[in-house]
């Protein structure tokens, strides 16, 4: 009886002890997180930092495919019956909180991929908002595993704990998040003995997951409506394939209303806000060089890899696209396919544009590159606007939405290896300031600050349209 009571009073104790313990840490790290935040605010303001004026590389087109704003182009879809949900043509804005600060999350092993990817990936405006609806409103009929829905589900609630714990240091992996992106075909998680992984992989995979549990199934066409939409189609390549090639007067129009039956047939197909306010398309024309045979491909892209031209020299983001739409000659080793007369590899001229822009546009720099041997990193400063990047002279089409953007993310990568790098998330906080998520350390940055520490880090790049 005395042990009994013995044992019976130390359980009590302890825990009363642990009960104690537990207050004191929690209270321990909210000042701690308080007192960086304060400490951080404080050097913003006394230390600005000073940045030389970013360089920009101009590369003149040799093709001139480069279209003028013109009247607003026909639509040549009327025939199909069952166009696509319509998209909002709402402004998309910033969330309207006055402190945009998400919870940090903690990082026991290589988790500063994901840690970075989620900062990034719900700082897109309204992306909380449209997940919520969507997984209200998700059909029945949708075919992903309960794995899947359930993965949403918990990021949705990890992204609406992170806003409203804004002083809290989370931990993903107690929350379930690794065990349930691995049950839902993850392979990239291999804990306990987490290796770091691609941040472009692991969004890539969030927005399909996401994409995959909340798009919407829509009943098959009816026969009539596909037959119109095929023969719509096949006029139009028709017409552009007789056109001339050099001269874009006379596959303008037949072009524009192509790129917006496919995107739109592509939109049908894959009916979510996933798709809606992330997937942009680009188009690749092609001349044969042996017959003149022109020809047009399509492509809908959501993330879209941008290769650096130089390993040592600074460049510019609008240099890398100058160079994603610059003229190509594909001779010798590179001919291409002649669906011509030719029927056989030949020579080719090909270039591309953006014919749709998401309102979302992300960007990758493609800093990695496999040599056969080992994958290495360029580490060549790349800048990047911060406040308005101009992507008017990357598109064609001549009454596309607004093309101008906004930075509200970067996702960084520190270190000259993949494999033993470290991601961190830079997220705008005001029109001057961002926050620099670090896994569990906070700080505010101007400006300035921020386009300093990524100009040689920089991996993804969040814009949204103004
Ligand atoms: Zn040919």
């Amino acid at each position: 009886m005395m042990w009994a009571s013995l044992w019976l009073s130390c359980a009590v104790s302890m825990c009363y002890i642990y009960w104690h313990y537990a207050r004191a840490r929690t209270a321990a790290r909210y000042f701690y997180h308080r007192a960086r935040k304060l400490k951080a605010e404080i050097q913003c303001f006394l230390e600005p930092v000073v940045v030389p004026a970013a360089t920009r590389q101009s590369i003149p087109l040799l093709l001139d495919m480069q279209l003028e704003p013109t009247a607003h182009s026909e639509r040549s879809d009327e025939e199909c019956d069952d166009s696509p949900e319509a998209t909002s043509n709402e402004p998309l804005v910033l969330d309207d909180e006055t402190d945009p600060t998400d919870a940090t999350f903690i990082n026991p092993s290589n988790f500063c991929f994901l840690n970075a990817i989620m900062h990034c990936l719900f700082r897109a405006p309204r992306c909380r908002e449209l997940l919520t609806k969507a997984i209200k409103r998700r059909s029945g009929s949708n075919p992903a595993s309960d794995a899947k829905v359930d993965c949403v589900q918990l990021l949705l609630g990890v992204a609406n704990d992170m806003k409203n714990g804004k002083d809290e240091c989370l931990d993903l992996i107690s929350m379930g998040l690794p065990r349930l992106l691995r049950a839902s075909s993850a392979v990239w998680i291999t804990r306990p003995h987490q290796e770091q992984q691609d941040a472009e992989e692991c969004l890539t995979f969030l927005l399909n997951l996401i994409h995959d549990v909340v798009h919407e199934p829509r009943p098959p066409r009816s026969p009539r409506s596909k037959h119109a939409c095929a023969a719509n189609r096949a006029r139009l390549l028709r017409l552009i394939s007789e056109s001339d090639g050099m001269d874009v007067e006379q596959y303008r129009q037949p072009l524009e209303s192509l790129s917006a039956l496919v995107y739109d047939e592509h939109l049908r197909d894959n009916a979510s806000f996933i798709a809606r306010e992330y997937t942009g398309q680009t188009v690749q024309g092609a001349k044969c060089h042996a017959c003149g045979r022109f020809s047009v491909l399509h492509q809908q892209i959501t993330i879209v890899s941008l290769g650096l031209h130089s390993r040592d020299l600074a460049m510019s983001v609008e240099s890398c696209l100058d160079r994603f739409k610059q003229l190509e000659h594909m001779c010798d080793s590179n001919q291409v396919f002649c669906a011509g007369v030719c029927r056989t590899k030949t020579a080719h001229s090909i270039q591309t544009f953006f014919t749709h822009l998401p309102p979302v546009l992300v960007f990758q720099l493609k800093r990695f590159t496999f040599d056969g041997a080992r994958v290495t990193k360029n580490v060549a400063p790349v800048y990047f606007p911060a406040q308005l990047l101009n992507m008017a002279p990357y598109v064609f089409a001549s009454a596309a939405p607004s093309s101008t953007y906004f930075l509200y993310a970067v996702c960084a990568h520190i270190g000259g290896s993949l494999s033993r790098g470290h991601y961190v998330a830079y997220t705008r906080r005001s029109p001057t300031t961002w926050l620099k998520y670090d896994d569990d350390v906070l700080s505010i940055l101007d400006e300035p600050r921020m386009r300093h520490e990524t100009m040689t880090t920089a991996y993804l790049l969040f814009y949204a349209r103004t």
